[in-house]
């Protein structure tokens, strides 16, 4: 990898909010509670630590219901996506997933589109497939995860001379500072924090590579 693209994943690769589909299928009252805490985290109002284990004891999802989430990443990808990765991949991009997401979830939509390695929360289920944790120790569960995934994928790709980050979130853009580039990504959520603060936005997947091409060319951040 010398020229590396990381996605975020929801609202970013595909229209959905794994968490928040996980709770639909728990009924409405669950899927207001937590829509709540989601929104509330990535509108940067409350610390991701503070709603994540509550989440997700609130949602106590079975390995079966994880993997239906996995089906739907697929089915609502965002318009332009493949084309997209395809013309920047011939460019000579790589691409990473960096999600605060589960991985057993995000896993399936990273096969569909070619992308190996995949950065999420692992969830631990018993031999019946029912809920059993999560990985605490995994940096995505906290406020400043993202950026420090980032640092330790610098270290393990020393090679790569240029990163880039695109994402909707403001766990996305708490990455700014530790790659050349941070796209804003408006397509499924627009965030005013997001838009102002990153270094470029766009709101269709198919302006993607001619602005990356753009930008990477140009050198330095704006
Ligand atoms: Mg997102």
């Amino acid at each position: 990898m010398t020229k590396t693209i990381v996605f975020d994943c929801d609202s970013t690769l595909s229209t959905i909010e794994g968490v928040d589909e996980l709770a639909r299928l728990k009924g409405e009252n669950v899927f207001q509670q937590i829509e709540a805490m989601t929104n509330s985290a990535m509108n940067g109002e409350i610390a991701v630590e503070e709603v994540f284990g509550k989440r997700l004891e609130l949602l106590n999802p079975t390995r079966d219901e994880v993997a239906d989430v996995g089906l739907q990443y697929i089915r609502e990808m965002v318009p332009g996506l493949k084309e997209a990765l395809e013309e920047l991949h011939k460019d000579g991009w790589d691409f990473v997933i960096l999600s605060g997401g589960f991985r057993e979830a995000i896993q399936p939509l990273a096969h569909e589109l070619g992308i190996s390695r995949v950065e999420a929360v692992d969830l631990r289920f018993d031999v019946a497939g029912n809920y059993r944790g999560f990985d605490e120790s995994y940096p995505t569960t906290r406020s400043g995860g993202k950026p420090q995934v980032l640092r330790r994928l610098k270290k393990e790709f020393p090679q790569t001379k240029y990163w880039v980050m695109v994402g909707d979130g403001v766990s996305d853009l708490e990455t700014k500072s530790e790659v050349d580039l941070f796209v804003g990504y408006g397509g499924v959520m627009e965030r005013e924090k997001v838009k102002s603060g990153a270094d470029a936005y766009c709101t269709d997947m198919k302006e993607l590579p001619a602005l990356i091409k753009k930008l990477s060319a140009s050198g330095t951040k704006s």
